[in-house]
């Protein structure tokens, strides 16, 4: 089964407007003929910037996060359907950093998840496992629970428009990167989970990115395992020329 390689860069609370044009503008002749699909996700107020930016390009436009509800009294939340109107096609749920930070559980993943899918967005729901539980022999426990939670009532057909990313919390940003061979049996056991929950069809439909410290030195090698279909990027997504050759490295 082929799955195309999804790269895509979770630029986090860094550039402004100006800045992520003028990232989106070099990136884009950078990754023009490169066969995999490619998305920034620039804060909210950088998302418009972004998405004029990107117009006509195979440079696609991701959120970081969304709020479940459809409107309502929610003081500083965006929606899915807002999202959507100014062009976004992707959106991040569950990064470890807003369940570290900001009190995101497997329910609200969940919810975040429907809301993303009955607008249309492609999600990227993020799990892994902390340092502690990875020691303790937890880690397919925590990865169990983080995608039947999370995935809670979805459908076969809902799985087409979800990507997940295992991201072991321990390589996030720390310049620690699970071992390739490591990562695969992670994957494969994500792979196995789906296979569980959707059957074994949808499951290999499904593309599981890796992320955590994911760089152009070693993002050829985690791509060419056979469950890594790509990356979630943090810090390497930041400039043009190491993201793009992350991205020529993991198709190549
Ligand atoms: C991330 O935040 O999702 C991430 C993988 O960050 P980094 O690439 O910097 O480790």
């Amino acid at each position: 089964m082929s799955r195309k390689v999804i790269i895509a860069g979770n630029w986090k609370m860094n550039k402004t407007a100006a800045e992520a044009k003028a990232l989106v503008e070099e990136l884009k002749p950078l990754v023009a003929n490169l066969d995999a699909d490619v998305v920034v996700c620039p804060t909210f107020t950088s998302l418009t910037a972004a998405v004029d930016a990107a117009a006509g390009s195979n440079v696609k436009v991701g959120a970081q996060n969304i709020h479940w509800a459809e409107n309502g009294a929610f003081t500083g939340e965006i929606s899915a359907e807002m999202l959507k109107e100014i062009g976004v096609e992707y959106v991040i749920i569950g990064h470890s950093e807003r369940r570290q930070y900001f009190g995101e559980t497997d329910a609200t993943v969940n919810q975040r998840l429907k809301a993303a899918l009955a607008a249309e967005l492609t999600v990227m729901v993020c799990v892994g496992e902390l340092l502690e539980e990875r020691e303790g022999g937890l880690t397919e426990q925590v990865l169990g629970t983080q995608l039947r939670g999370g995935l809670a009532d979805l459908s076969q057909q809902d799985m087409a428009q979800v990507v997940i990313a295992y991201e072991p919390v321990w390589a996030i940003g720390t310049g620690k990167t699970a071992t390739p061979e490591m990562a695969e049996e992670t994957h494969a056991y994500v792979r196995k989970v789906l296979v569980d929950l959707f059957g074994s069809e949808t499951a290999e439909t499904v593309r599981i990115q890796y992320g955590g410290s994911m760089k152009p030195g070693n993002s050829a090698e985690l791509v060419g395992q056979v469950n890594i279909d790509g990356g979630l990027i943090g810090g390497a997504s930041l400039k043009a020329d190491s993201f793009a050759e992350l991205i020529k490295n993991a198709v190549s």
